[in-house]
């Protein structure tokens, strides 16, 4: 069958894999061009780690993440991710660290749990001294989100996807079906899967009300020199305490070291220029006092503005109208479900999944649904901390 997949982000681009992997034809729509350089899936880095919180639903779903990416590397000839570890910080009970703890713990998921001295000799870059225990893991790094988008690209281009950059969809035609371009082109297909982020809620009236737009500023920053080669073998950190999402990226592969912190985000319009402004960066470098070993010598180099669309439950919001289904949500998480999402997208698009399992699978409330064309080897790997 063809699909017309709207939305060139990593959803969209992973459904279009997906549907070629399923044997079907594909054509990716999106009002920017292909691949969207400036897009919310397009950055040096996301994050991807297994500590979800109290959301067990997601935290389940990780192995499936990871066993997805897995496919999408051998697809694509090359590793995009680098697995640095992941490190979280218990700092009052029942912080996000703290039930990240108790879910892995009810799921028989090893993690290492670090007091205060193995903290500070593990971690000499950060302050630790209010830390509870450190939680860390092995599995868990840097998936370097630009160089996916680029090389997803060239793989669709390879393998016959039409990829029309340029082409912004006005109107949904879920009876014919088609979607109608700003110019009144219609573009038919069997089925259609809107993967336009934070755009999705604006072409597809059943998502409405589900999400609002933040904007979230993160910081490229350089550390010490005297700490430069401890940043560079540091894992991804999320939760340091302080004021809620606060994360980062270490500066792997040549990548830059980032920092940023949902706190800090704001809801937005789409119209609206939202650009990252000077003290956006002061604010967010702020937030890092106290917990960065020698915070005064950090220089900050680069900003750069994203939108998604946040949803109160942070989980990911599927809906179907007639030979059309959409997704949004799951607010600043989503990037490291591309490849699972694009192949349970692909699935229901194509009769492979029920809408309501489909449905409740992407909200994480069916976390051990067969996922059509998942090869699972990770399944019998152990999620042991090293
Ligand atoms: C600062 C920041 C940090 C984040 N960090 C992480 C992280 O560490 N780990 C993680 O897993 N996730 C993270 N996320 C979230 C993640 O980046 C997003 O969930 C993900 O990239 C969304 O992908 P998408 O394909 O759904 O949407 P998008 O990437 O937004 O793609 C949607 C596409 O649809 C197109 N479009 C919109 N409207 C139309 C239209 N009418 N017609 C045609 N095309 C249209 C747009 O041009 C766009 O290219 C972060 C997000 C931000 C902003």
């Amino acid at each position: 069958m063809r699909v017309a997949v709207v939305g060139g982000g990593i959803n969209g681009l992973c459904t279009a894999w997906a549907l070629v992997r399923g044997g079907h034809e594909a054509v990716v729509l999106d009002a920017a061009p292909i691949p969207n350089t400036e897009g919310t899936s397009y950055d040096e880095h996301r994050l991807t780690r297994i500590p979800y919180g109290s959301q067990a639903g997601y935290t389940r779903m990780m192995p499936g993440s990871f066993a997805a990416w897995d496919m999408l590397w051998r697809d694509l000839g090359a590793v995009h991710y680098a697995r640095t570890g992941c490190l979280a910080l218990c700092t009052s009970e029942g912080d996000w660290t703290g039930r990240s703890a108790e879910t892995l713990d009810r799921f028989g998921i090893l993690w290492e749990r670090l007091e205060s001295g193995a903290l500070a000799d593990r971690f000499p870059m950060l302050q630790t001294g209010d830390a509870r225990f450190g939680l860390y893991m092995a599995e868990g790094g840097v998936l370097f989100a630009d160089r996916i988008v680029d090389a997803l690209t060239a793989w669709l281009a390879a393998h016959g996807v039409e990829l029309r950059g340029g082409t912004r969809i006005a109107e949904l035609r879920p009876d014919v079906p088609a979607a109608v371009t700003e110019t009144g082109e219609q573009i038919r297909a069997d089925a259609m899967v809107i993967a336009a982020g934070a755009w999705a809620e604006q072409l597809f009236p059943g998502l409405q009300g589900h999400c609002t737009t933040l904007r979230q500023v993160v910081a490229y920053v350089e550390p010490p020199p005297a700490l430069a080669a401890a940043w560079q073998s540091a894992p991804v950190m999320l939760d340091l305490g302080g004021p809620r999402g606060m994360y980062l990226a270490p500066p792997v592969r040549g990548r830059g070291m980032k920092i940023g912190c949902g706190a800090l985000n704001r809801p937005c319009g789409l119209a609206e220029n939202a650009a990252a402004q000077p003290e956006d960066g002061l604010a967010l470098l702020g937030v890092y006092r106290g917990r960065l070993a020698r915070w005064e010598e950090f220089r900050v180099r680069r900003l750069r503005m994203c939108r998604y669309a946040n949803q109160e439950a942070q989980r990911f919001v599927l809906r179907r109208s007639g030979a059309a289904w959409a997704l949004t949500g799951c607010s600043g998480h989503g990037f490291k479900f591309g490849p699972l999402m694009g192949l349970g997208l692909a699935a229901v698009a194509s009769g492979g999944i029920a809408d309501d399992a489909a449905a409740r699978w992407a909200a994480g409330d069916l976390p051990d649904m067969q996922v059509p064309g998942l090869d699972m080897p990770h399944a019998a790997a152990p999620l042991a901390a090293e």
